[in-house]
């Protein structure tokens, strides 16, 4: 299954992505994951994408097309993969057009997470990322077990530099103008299948697998 997750910042695309990989057994290739380990990591890379991303501004289209190209050249992406957080602009998703259909391994399904903005920028602001393992919490919603400690691997949990209000602000209004052209690239492509993301966690996956199991010609576990 070749997977596109989209939705704007904040309505549960890495929370999502992380059980469906799981079901489908594919790689989950979230290009914003990529940057943040380039962050740590100190790499030219990293250094050059961390001020568009503590801005809440996009990374250049460039930058994020080759570290794709390279991702899709990984012999695991052999079973599928489900894009988080990529394409982000139109130029990304034509590039992704070309290099996929160069692979011959073209896009299943594009699946939408609809959500209100309004709703969005008090999930960010709320959220808390595991510094080690990436796992998402919510202040209110999941909070951590212990204080500030991951339920799964006891790493630091953070906020995001980029979850703070005023870049959160920025976030979504990137979304407005850069990304939500996107969706109707897919529609008239005939990959756009939107669902709702309000409601539990386990509403929206439920949701998500009856969707994708519609597409899924693996015969795998995901029936
Ligand atoms: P995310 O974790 O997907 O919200 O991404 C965090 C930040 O990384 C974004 O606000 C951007 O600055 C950058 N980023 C991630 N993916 C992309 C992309 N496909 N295109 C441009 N910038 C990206």
């Amino acid at each position: 299954m070749r997977i596109i997750l989209l939705g704007p910042p904040g309505a549960g695309k890495g929370t999502q992505a992380v059980r469906l990989v799981e079901r489908w057994s594919i790689p989950h290739i979230s290009t914003g994951d990529i940057l943040r380990a380039n962050v740590r990591e100190g790499t030219t890379l990293g250094t050059e994408a961390k001020r568009f991303m503590d801005a809440g501004e996009l990374v250049p289209d460039e930058v994020i097309i080759g570290m794709v190209g390279d991702r899709l050249g990984e012999p695991d992406t052999a079973a599928g993969f489900l894009f988080d957080g990529f394409p982000r602009t139109v130029p990304q998703a034509k590039a992704l057009e070309t290099l996929v259909n160069e692979l011959d391994t073209p896009i299943d399904v594009v699946l939408r997470l609809v959500v209100d903005h309004a709703d969005v920028a008090e999930r960010l602001t709320g959220r808390r990322t595991c510094s080690d393992c990436g796992r998402i919490f919510h202040v209110l919603t999941d909070p951590p077990s212990a204080e500030g400690r991951c339920d799964d691997c006891d790493g630091e949990i953070v906020q995001r530099d980029d979850d703070r209000e005023e870049v959160v602000l920025n976030r979504l209004e990137v979304h407005r103008t850069q990304t939500a052209p996107l969706e109707h690239f897919y529609f008239e492509r005939g990959l756009l299948r939107d669902i709702s993301a309000v409601g539990t966690v386990d509403e929206v996956t439920q949701r998500a697998v009856e969707v994708l199991a519609e597409y899924d010609r693996s015969g795998g576990d995901a029936a």
